[in-house]
């Protein structure tokens, strides 16, 4: 039927229409809509009561300060906490898999409130692992650290690490500035759930295997979102939003809201980069 085909051929326009928009750039200013004023302002109020004592404002490795000290990219180390063997193009798909879902966190940045980078490139500089048998590449497109146990896992160098040198010099790095990392991706055998901080981000290496190339890695993106020092919300949930990827479990993907609560930071934070 004629009609009903139009209307199904408008729909798919529409999709087609709507899909790069949502990936767009962000509003230039802060401009919440109504819905979420309410609510942004609780997780702000909660925000600084919770981590007062200067500790909200005086911390000084959240992803903000990363991304600033570099001039705009973000570097990583793998943590391969797994008696599994990895490909070259495996190592590869990791990146991209990271690159992706770091990309989605950025985007909402674009363009927004002085903002001032259009791209936040993903570079992965360096792999841990136990067994150096376990990486099947030859290449030496990335650092490799071998047996470098902390936590029970392999870590790339401490004098790399921008978690262990916070005023971002790295005289005893051996690649020098360029193979510093600010974070590193942890993935862990049998792991479930994950966990995010200044340090990086860790997750289940099946479940970070398994998703490749999913378009959401909901945990992934989760726990990105505190390394740049959005909350948890296990104990309330703000006036009128029920669904968004901060609140475990109720979104696989990051929402309008979620994007308004990371403006909120750059927006209180953005001064000590004198923007
Ligand atoms: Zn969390």
């Amino acid at each position: 039927m004629r009609t009903r085909r139009l209307v199904t051929l408008v729909a798919a326009l529409l999709a087609i229409v709507l899909a790069p928009a949502a990936a767009q750039a962000a509003p230039a200013t802060w401009s919440p809509p109504s819905n979420l004023v309410t609510p942004l302002n609780q997780v702000w109020q909660h925000q600084e009561q919770t981590y007062n004592g200067g500790n909200l404002y005086g911390f000084r490795n959240y992803g903000w300060d990363q991304i600033m000290a570099n001039g705009g990219y973000v570097n990583y180390c793998v943590r391969w906490d797994s008696t599994a063997t990895v490909t070259a193009a495996q190592r590869d798909q990791i990146h991209a898999t990271l690159a992706r879902q770091h990309k989605k966190w950025m985007d909402e940045l674009v363009g927004h409130n002085a903002w001032p980078y259009g791209d936040v490139p993903v570079k992965v500089v360096g792999w841990a692992v136990r067994n150096r048998s376990q990486l099947q590449w030859t290449d030496t497109s990335v650092d490799i650290y071998v047996n470098d146990i902390r936590e029970n896992a392999p870590q790339c160098s401490v004098p790399c690490g921008r978690f262990f040198n916070q005023n971002g010099q790295y005289p005893n790095c051996p690649g020098g500035y360029a193979r510093h990392y600010d974070q590193s991706l942890w993935l862990t055998d049998g792991f479930g759930g994950g966990a995010g901080g200044d340090w990086g981000q860790r997750v289940g290496r099946e479940y970070y295997m398994a998703n490749l190339n999913t378009v959401n890695v909901h945990i992934l993106l989760h726990e990105i979102g505190h390394t740049w020092g959005l909350d948890d919300f296990y104990d309330w949930t703000p006036t009128g939003v029920s669904n968004f990827i901060m609140l475990a479990g109720s979104s696989t993907s990051i929402t309008a809201f979620d994007g308004w609560m990371l403006r909120d930071w750059w927006r209180h934070l953005k001064s000590r980069y004198g923007y």
